[in-house]
């Protein structure tokens, strides 16, 4: 079966592993404080703060800016739940603007609708590897005075302009849970500018506790292990590498396939560098089969597919619970239409030319 997604762990990461083990010290010590400052360097912002995973990554975020019951915060209908629900954590109300038809990202103009006088940031997700038109978005951030916080959690090494992602928001979180560009098994990691910011996000971390058994704030347990961080160091040495075979693959893809009637492909924006978390088509009603039958196709000649994702945020029954009950037209008909191909940086130039293949001949 070619695996929709598969992570990469070496000899590196076991021997690194194994050290932190027989060193005992296994836990927020000097292995993660050597991965937060390989990460600041990496993304090109002066901290890193480890957490547990990136959901906890986004609530300790949003606590450290403050973020209150009663604010709104404008974000996307359309991705992993955490990011929205990291909002609901916090007491504060998510407002959900429609996304681009072509990007998946969440459109600025929308985004520009749902302002109201209690708009007090924007959460926004560089979905499927793909940056946000960042020129837009800190213009409406500057416009009307709202912080930012990037979504990296599917962006590992990607661009705007030559500049990474999560270096441009006034905080932001990656993942390392085993899917994702690099994984440390569970993990993930706020990078900022800000030293406000990062000494809050270092408290809500650790129960609010700065120094041993004193607690200024409420806090979490929100570490992360040594063990994690060893592997997430050996990780982050190959990113750039495994994403370049990311995007050779999803290059190969789009040359193969690109004039397959009713699929529409993955597209690019100009002066981004697209890190293929994933490579999601769109199957259309102009294609012979439905996206259920094309997925099915696909798996009986053992290639996985996903569908990222089947079901908006609105309109999960949580948020439906919640009242949430507008109608968001471009994300409701990506949930029906996406469906995401093996790209990841174990898929070979071989696997990659049976998927095509195999696209072209089923049904
Ligand atoms: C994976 C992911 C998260 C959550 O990360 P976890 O490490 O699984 O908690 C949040 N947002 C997006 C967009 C993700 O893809």
């Amino acid at each position: 079966m070619i695996r929709i997604a598969q992570p990469l762990i070496g000899v590196a990461e076991e021997k690194a592993v194994l050290k932190v083990l027989k060193s005992g010290m296994l836990v927020q010590g000097p292995v993660v404080r050597r991965f937060e400052k390989k990460f600041a360097e990496y993304i090109g912002t002066k901290h890193a703060v480890a957490t547990n995973n990136g959901t906890s990554a986004l609530h300790a975020s949003l606590l450290s800016l403050d973020i209150q019951k009663g604010d709104e915060i404008i974000t996307t209908p359309f991705s992993f739940i955490a990011s929205a629900n990291s909002i609901l954590y916090v007491g504060a109300r998510p407002v959900f603007a429609d996304i681009d038809p072509k990007t998946f990202n969440v459109d600025p103009e929308q985004i520009k609708e749902k302002i109201t006088g209690k708009t007090k940031a924007l959460l926004i997700v560089h979905l499927y590897g793909q940056p946000c038109d960042m020129d837009l978005i800190t213009e409406i951030c500057e416009d009307y005075d709202l912080k930012l916080i990037e979504d990296c959690s599917q962006s590992h090494g990607a661009e705007c302009k030559g500049k990474k992602v999560g270096s441009f928001g006034d905080c932001a979180t990656f993942s390392f849970y085993s899917t994702k560009n690099i994984t440390t098994g569970e993990g993930g990691m706020i990078t900022t500018g800000n030293d406000k910011i990062a000494g809050r996000a270092r408290l809500v971390r650790a129960h609010g506790s700065r120094k041993k058994y004193r607690h200024e704030i409420l806090g979490y347990n929100y570490r992360m292990t040594d063990i994690s961080a060893a592997i997430g160091i050996e990780q982050l040495k190959k990113l750039d590498e495994m994403n370049k075979r990311r995007i050779k693959n999803a290059k190969m893809l789009t040359k193969s396939i690109k004039n397959i009637k009713g699929l529409i492909l993955p597209h690019t924006i100009p002066k981004v560098k697209h890190v293929f978390h994933q490579y999601t088509i769109r199957v259309t009603d102009e294609f012979f089969l439905s996206r259920n039958e094309l997925a099915g196709g696909l798996n009986k000649k053992g290639i996985e597919t996903k569908i990222h994702y089947p079901l908006p945020i609105h309109k999960q029954e949580l948020y439906q619970k919640l009242d949430y009950h507008e109608h968001l037209p471009v994300a409701e008909k990506a949930s029906r239409e996406v469906l995401s191909l093996p790209v990841h940086p174990g898929v070979s130039e071989e696997e990659v030319e049976y998927i095509t293949a195999t696209l072209q001949s089923v049904g």
